[in-house]
C-alpha cells in the first residue's frame, strides 16, 4: 500500500512556517526542534524537510542526499544538548513511532531524540 502523506499535519504546518516551533538546528533537508510536550529535559524532534510519513517511508523513498543530513543533523541536535557520550554527555535516547501499533500521533516522520536524565528501561512488559 503506497505511503498516503497528509499536508494538512501540524509538521508540515510548521515547515511552511505556519506554526511557530523553537528550533535547535536546521539544514538543507531537515530541520529539528524542541517536542511542545518534553518527557525529559532535552526532547527535540528531528524530521526531514520532504513529505515522508514514517521511519520506513523515509528510508525507502528519500534521496541518499536526505538521509544523510537528516543523520548528521542528529548528530548535531545530540552535539547541540549536550547528550552525546562520545562528548562528555551522558546519552540519550532516539525513538520513531509509526503508525497505529506504534502509536504514531503526527504522521510525519520523526525522531524523538531524549536525554537529560535517565530514561529507564526502554518498555514496560505492560500493554499500554
Ligand atoms: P509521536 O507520537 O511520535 O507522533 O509524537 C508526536 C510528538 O509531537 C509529541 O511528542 C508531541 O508533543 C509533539 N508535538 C505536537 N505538536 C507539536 C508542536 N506544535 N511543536 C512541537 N512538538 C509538537
Amino acid at each position: 500500500m503506497p505511503y498516503d502523506y497528509d499536508d494538512q499535519n501540524i509538521f508540515a504546518k510548521i515547515l511552511r512556517g505556519e506554526i511557530p516551533n523553537d528550533t535547535v538546528f536546521e539544514s538543507e533537508h531537515t530541520l529539528a526542534f524542541k517536542d511542545i510536550e518534553p518527557l525529559a529535559p532535552v526532547h527535540v524532534l528531528v524530521i526531514p524537510k520532504g513529505r515522508y510519513v514514517s521511519h520506513d517511508h523515509f528510508t525507502a523513498e528519500a534521496s541518499d542526499a536526505e538521509i544523510l543530513d537528516f543523520m548528521r543533523a542528529t548528530a548535531e541536535v545530540c552535539r547541540i544538548t549536550g547528550v552525546s557520550p562520545g562528548n562528555g554527555g551522558d546519552g540519550f535516547r532516539t525513538i520513531s513511532n509509526a503508525g497505529e501499533n506504534g502509536v504514531q500521533e503526527v504522521p510525519h516522520f520523526h525522531l524523538h531524540i531524549l536525554g537529560g536524565r535517565h530514561l529507564g528501561r526502554m518498555l514496560s512488559r505492560k500493554d499500554d
